[in-house]
């Protein structure tokens, strides 16, 4: 680097007027472009190394000025272009400016994190052990062709169904566009998905599969490398998600990249790979929350898809036995082609839902007699069951009997959960900040040492359950039974071989997986998401049980659903005893519109956070003011800040503003004029605030 740098200065003391000055994204949270100059002209989409501040930076190109916005002597030279890529191609280009136009970002916070990691880090390019950088060494290593546990099963390609044939002719007629693919749960999507797949890679063009989920990508992969044509098949296939190691991630964007792989499978992160001969983007389980990030720049991956496939003319197809109420809506308007899948694939019916009423069952650790009696049975005639309930853990909150004192996490307004661990020592965890203590042997207020766990998590469901049935085989899945690397790949394919008689698990397990001896699913505390205060909160309960439900009776008839619930005439669950989605999302809808929720609103939330809820809600109180003087606030609504649910996390309070308009132009012009504002008058301020587009969670 020295080098480079004498080289930049000499050039300059000798000819200031090769100069060419260039505008680079950064990732730093500050608004805009930073002028930089070096001695020859550097092509948009190219990464280059700079000092910023005294810090070393991977930057990109983003344009050529003809003259810098600063002035001339204060603007510095770059260190070094990095020409280990070729520039970035354009549509890639649009897309993150897009994504930062959408999502209010600077250009620099999207660039930069949507490129693998080892491409952005300056060390990596730095010092004598960079030598030749990451690209080279990952160009030097082979790379495995495939990730995770891909067993060699056997393929028979079945025959598809009148419906699935209807459905693949009117996607392969479709050249641009979207396509909603609303198929019940087992009703043979995949299928329809892989030779929809074969037809546009036998055109030589790739194809991005997205899925919600990383333990969803072994099975799918299966599939697809088995359909994968001929010869290339070991080379054309390539996974991303969050859980590959840098190399293999870089290796795998690589390879997509420079059009070596044919199909891209992965999570919402692959939706930022560049694709040269992208030719068809599937978004499977689009109504997943997954989709959207939740940190950093929080995007919707799906909605960024649409975006691209219009962008590059390419079709998107979206799957779901539950669309999204946004996705059901553009359908009703007719923006969508709609194409439905209403039979099972290979089961004659769906299962039967049943609701337990919990106010009339004697409950044992959270089980109504009857959902044993329904375990007892399965087991008997060796089928496999799943108990689901979404909340990990031994059971919620820990109390002492005698002065009403709880776990709360000294740290966050919420219960620590109590964790039981083999070695006997249990813990107390927050869940929200990862605050862990040893669990106290007696009360910390009242020295009582009758400390009862209340209400059950998993752990608690998987220990009842070992006690009823000691001679089945019990398997938990949840975030804690899968932490290490691989250990989920593990236990899903114990599941799948019928090494599993009783399945305990959380959305984990509910997710997509075709489970082939599964005849019966019992679900747990269902309740805890129907009064939860977001107005989506009925909407995800219905999709989760909707497809928790379907993972039942996928090959065979007879299968059962017992869903326990204090309310049973409630919408949701009566839609759901009769697998009526479009009943629900009519109602659904009917309501949001009378509202004046989305998708009949847009909304933006202003978050902030900071040491003292005051100053966290005075500097929203003040944006709010500030907006309400602009000329473009007019047709678009500011809320009250208010404190959000769980208001202090690690000891940082937050609140936030609402902002909603039923125009999306209306509220995007707004943001516009505002954001520049709000940025100047939180300068100083002791918090942080961020801004979040199409929020889906309020
Ligand atoms: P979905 O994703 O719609 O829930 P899957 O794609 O997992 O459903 O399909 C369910 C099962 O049915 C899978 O095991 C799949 O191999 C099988 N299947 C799909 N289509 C057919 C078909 N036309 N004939 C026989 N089996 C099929
Ligand atoms: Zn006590
Ligand atoms: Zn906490």
């Amino acid at each position: 680097m020295a080098a480079d740098e004498s080289n930049a200065s000499v050039a300059s003391a000798l000819c200031t007027t090769s100069r060419f000055y260039l505008a680079i994204a950064l990732d730093v949270p500050l608004p805009g472009l930073f002028d930089y100059w070096h001695i020859e002209p550097v092509p948009c989409g190219v990464r280059v190394l700079v000092t910023f501040g005294r810090r070393v930076m991977v930057g990109m190109v983003c344009e050529a000025l003809d003259t810098p916005r600063l002035e001339a002597a204060r603007v510095r030279a770059i260190d070094r272009v990095l020409d280990d890529l070729p520039p970035m191609p354009g549509d890639w280009m649009r897309l993150a400016g897009f994504a930062a136009r959408y999502y209010h970002r600077s250009m620099g916070e999207v660039l930069m994190p949507a490129l693998p990691a080892s491409l952005r880090k300056p060390a990596a390019y730095l010092g004598s052990r960079a030598a030749g950088g990451p690209v080279c060494r990952a160009d030097r290593r082979p790379g495995r062709p495939a990730q995770g546990q891909v067993s060699s099963v056997e393929v028979s390609v079945p025959t598809l169904n009148a419906q699935q044939q209807a459905a693949l002719q009117a996607l392969l007629s479709m050249k641009t566009g979207v396509a909603l693919l609303h198929g019940v749960t087992g009703s043979g999507k995949t299928e329809v998905y892989l030779r929809l797949a074969q037809q546009i890679l036998s055109q030589g063009r790739q194809v991005l599969l997205l899925v919600p989920e990383i333990n969803l990508t072994p099975q799918l992969e299966n599939s697809v490398r088995a359909r994968l044509p001929g010869e290339l098949a070991p080379l054309s296939l390539a996974v991303m998600h969050s859980n590959l190691a840098e190399g293999e991630r870089l290796r795998a964007w690589l390879r997509v990249a420079r059009g070596h792989a044919d199909v891209l499978l992965g999570t919402r992160l692959a939706l930022f790979t560049p694709m040269p001969r992208l030719g068809l983007i599937i978004v499977d389980e689009e109504h997943d929350t997954s989709y959207k990030q939740q940190d950093g720049l929080r995007y919707s991956a799906r909605d960024l898809a649409i975006w691209r496939g219009h962008d590059l003319g390419v079709p998107v197809v979206l799957g779901s036995a539950t669309p999204s109420l946004e996705t059901w809506h553009r359908v009703n308007q007719g923006a969508y082609q709609y194409l439905s899948l209403s039979q099972r694939a290979l089961a004659q019916a769906l299962p039967e839902v049943h609701l337990v009423d919990t106010r009339r069952a004697r409950l044992e650790q959270g089980m109504s007699p009857q959902l044993i009696e329904a375990l007892a049975a399965s087991l008997a005639r060796g089928e496999q069951s799943l108990v689901f309930i979404n909340r990990r853990g031994f059971s919620p909150v820990l109390r002492c009997n005698s002065c009403g004192w709880v776990s709360q996490c000294p740290r966050c307004t919420a219960y620590a959960v109590v964790h039981r661990h083999r070695a006997g020592r249990h813990t107390l965890q927050c869940h929200h900040c990862g605050h862990c203590t040893a669990v106290p042997r007696a009360c910390p207020d009242c020295g009582d040492q009758d400390l009862q766990p209340l209400g059950q998590g998993t752990q608690r469901v998987e220990a009842y359950l070992t006690e009823q049935f000691p001679q089945a085989r019990i398997l938990r899945i949840d975030a804690d039974s899968t932490r290490r690397k691989g250990s989920a790949a593990a236990l899903f394919s114990q599941v799948h071989d019928g090494q599993a008689d009783v399945l305990v698990g959380t959305q984990m397990v509910s997710k997509g997986h075709d489970y082939a001896r599964l005849g019966l699913v019992g679900v747990l505390n269902a309740d805890a998401m129907l009064f939860a205060q977001d107005y989506r909160a009925p909407e995800r309960l219905f999709a989760q049980l909707m497809q928790v439900a379907g993972r039942a009776g996928r090959r065979g008839a007879g299968a059962q659903v017992l869903v326990q619930t204090d309310y049973p005439d409630q919408a949701v669950y009566q839609s759901l005893r009769h697998h009526d989605y479009t009943s629900f999302a009519r109602s659904a809808l009917d309501e949001r519109e009378e509202l004046g929720l989305p998708p009949f609103a847009y909304q933006a939330l202003l978050t902030a956070q900071a040491r003292h809820l005051r100053d966290a809600q005075g500097f929203l109180s003040e944006a709010r003011e500030c907006a309400m003087r602009l000329e473009a606030a007019k047709g678009v609504q500011l809320y009250d800040p208010v404190p959000v649910r769980v208001v202090r996390v690690a000891n940082i309070e937050r609140a936030q503003l609402l902002i909603e308009s039923p125009s999306r132009r209306a509220l995007h012009r707004l943001l516009d004029v505002w954001l520049p504002e709000v940025y100047d008058l939180a300068r100083g301020r002791p918090l942080r605030y961020g801004l979040e587009v199409d929020p889906q969670e309020i």
